[in-house]
């Protein structure tokens, strides 16, 4: 299977989907107060019905399946959940969004289930600001887990830092420099005004630049071959470096034209946008796959025209008022 491509030209063959909101840390960026995730589970979507969906996704024309959450670690079931997708046929990569915390135990089986690669939120490298922004998090738990994962073979590892200003802005270098003799890609994301506080955001939003330019003082950027239908991150490599960098600007550049995704809820809502709420909720018809694949049609159908969405940032994050915990990002 090789995607579809939408109205606007773009090619659909992504789809994240999101199997808790749960979550075990509480990052001030995504959740809207401490602890809020750690207490809501919700009527998340079970093994079968994330499997029904994955099967009509992959008769669809969908052929990548990334996990995510809240925090989909949590999930008792997960392995058993990677090992049914990866029998899909049509589904030719599995990935994981994470947190890392408890991936140091879980790598393996992960990896030996059909899990492909990950990535790994990790937007310090320093304890204390690590367990500040994480409100509560230790750092060494998502470093031990990164280790595994690169022992697993979930590679290409990728980290993804959101960029936040007087939080962790002064280590954009650090985090580069990573990607000198090691094979990992290191991406920085802008923080977007999805749920969470306005006024956090305006205190902390950073535009993708700044961090740009920081890596280009330490060294001339070449720019990098992007994994297949990578999407909207722009990849650069160090001259002569192991691994990539990659920028991430949902708010200061165009981005929305390379959207190559969908994504269901926790609930099972499809939605066809990031930045909107319309949604179809796939649960009444996952007992016939004719009709899940149907609303794959009409939601690729509904993605909207990249050029026509809201200028304003706060507006346009704020057409989703589901969090990002629920979204998965
Ligand atoms: N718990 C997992 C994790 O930490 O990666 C998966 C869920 S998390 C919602 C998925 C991704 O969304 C993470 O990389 C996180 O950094 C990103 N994210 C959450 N809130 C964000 C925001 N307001 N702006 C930009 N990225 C955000």
């Amino acid at each position: 299977m090789i995607g579809l491509v939408d109205k606007f030209g773009r090619q659909i063959s992504y789809l994240r989907i999101s199997v808790i909101d749960r979550c075990n840390l509480s990052c001030f960026y995504c959740t809207p107060a401490a602890n809020g995730c750690r207490s809501v589970m919700g009527d998340a979507l079970k093994l079968d019905e994330l499997v029904r969906i994955v099967r009509a996704a992959a008769a669809f024309g969908i052929c990548k399946i990334r996990l995510t959450g809240g925090e989909p670690l949590l999930r008792p079931d997960l392995i058993e959940l990677v090992e049914k997708i990866s029998a899909v046929p049509g589904i030719t990569d599995i990935s994981l969004t994470t947190n890392g915390a408890l991936l140091k135990k879980l790598a393996g089986p992960l990896a030996a289930a059909g899990l492909n690669r990950v990535n790994i939120s990790l937007d310090s490298l320093h304890p204390e600001a690590f367990h500040r922004i994480t409100r509560g998090g230790k750092l060494e738990d998502t470093i031990a887990g990164l280790w595994a994962a690169y022992e697993a073979g979930l590679t290409p590892v990728k980290i993804n830092v959101v960029l936040l200003k007087d939080v962790n802005d002064g280590e954009v270098s650090e985090f580069a420099r990573l990607t000198l003799d090691r094979d990992v890609d290191v991406r920085f994301i802008e923080f977007m005004p999805i749920t969470g506080d306005s006024h956090d955001w305006k205190k902390h939003y950073q535009p993708i630049d700044i961090a740009m330019a920081h890596c280009v003082a330490i060294a001339p950027l070449v720019e990098a071959e992007s994994p297949e239908n990578g999407g909207p991150a722009r990849y650069f490599r160090f001259k002569g470096g192991k691994g990539r960098l990659g920028f991430i600007s949902p708010l200061s550049r165009h981005f929305c034209g390379d959207c190559n995704r969908l994504r269901v809820t926790d609930q099972g809502k499809l939605r066809a946008c990031l930045f909107s709420d319309e949604e179809i909720d796939l649960r009444p018809l996952l007992g016939q796959e004719n009709a899940v694949i149907r609303a794959f049609s009409q939601a690729l159908a509904a993605k909207p025209d990249p050029t026509r969405l809201d200028s304003d940032p706060l507006v346009r994050c704020r057409s989703n008022t589901l969090g990002m915990v629920s979204i998965g990002g």
